[in-house]
């Protein structure tokens, strides 16, 4: 029958395709166990499983992955911290990285060479680099031609540390205006929460501010240059995840809405 005569032939050939598919199965298997226990030289075994977080380092705990959060559904909330590098600033960095959370630095320009080590620690471990200015100057003051140099010598002097331009401007004293923004040529990142950290430096009022005020987007100001915000952070983590937030970074959390030079951002979606 030709009927027959074809379905035999069809199952004939599933059968050698099956045939064929369990053969490379089992050379795929031999030939990943025979690499598997020691990265033999010149092997790059799992290439693609590696996390695409940071340069590996010895020592260094890859942070919480929230690169796929989506921050118009999730409740996600940035914290970041101004002035830096401080000499707290790698205690600061201790304390993120033991609750495994991610903020941005908006660091000043002129403070980066003096401590450059504490600089490349934050890049390499995955929290956000801002520019704030080489001088912290108020930039409403200044003209653009001045306002251009303020951002781009802080932006140079950050990028001699880590190899990488920061591509947003946090303003000194959250002050801007028009002619800044344009002058700045970046996207120029405020806050909808202060911790007011550099009027009142006790833990439990810097925790409590941020606490009252947060809510979902909310882009938190912080300063890694006073121990009660440092005694504060840890709590305020704790706290912000009791409550369901996820910790992003800024470019995280306005990676839906996207960042324009020249435009300000106060919170995120
Ligand atoms: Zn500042």
């Amino acid at each position: 029958m030709v009927a027959g005569e074809a379905m035999s032939g069809w199952t004939r050939g599933a059968v050698a395709a099956a045939l064929a598919v369990l053969a490379a199965v089992v050379v795929v298997a031999v030939v990943v166990r025979s690499v598997a226990p020691g990265p033999a030289a010149g092997v790059r075994v799992r290439a693609r499983a590696v996390p695409a977080v940071s340069a590996p380092e010895p020592g260094v705990r890859p942070l919480r992955r929230v690169g796929r959060t989506d921050c118009r559904v999730a409740r996600c909330v940035a914290l970041t911290f101004d002035d830096g590098p401080s000499a707290l600033t790698g205690a600061f960095l201790d304390e993120l990285e033991a609750e495994r959370a991610t903020a941005t630095f908006f660091l000043i320009g002129g403070h980066v060479a003096e401590r450059p080590g504490v600089v490349r620690r934050e890049f390499r471990h995955g929290f956000a680099i801002g520019d704030h200015t080489a001088h912290h100057p108020d930039l409403t003051r200044l003209p653009p031609a001045r306002v251009r140099a303020e951002v781009a010598l802080g932006a140079r002097q950050i990028a001699r540390v880590t190899g990488v331009r920061p591509r947003m401007l946090r303003p000194p004293f959250g002050r801007q205006d028009a002619t800044v923004r344009a002058a700045a040529r970046m996207p120029v990142i405020e806050y909808d929460v202060t911790s007011l950290d550099w009027r009142r430096h006790g833990a439990a009022a810097i925790e409590r501010r941020v606490l009252a005020r947060v809510r979902p987007g909310s882009i938190v100001l912080l300063h890694d240059r006073y121990r009660g915000t440092l005694i504060a952070v840890p709590r305020i983590v704790a706290a912000l995840r009791a409550r369901g937030y996820t910790l992003v970074t800024v470019p995280q959390l306005l990676a839906t809405t996207g960042m324009r030079a020249g435009a300000v951002y106060f919170r995120g979606p």
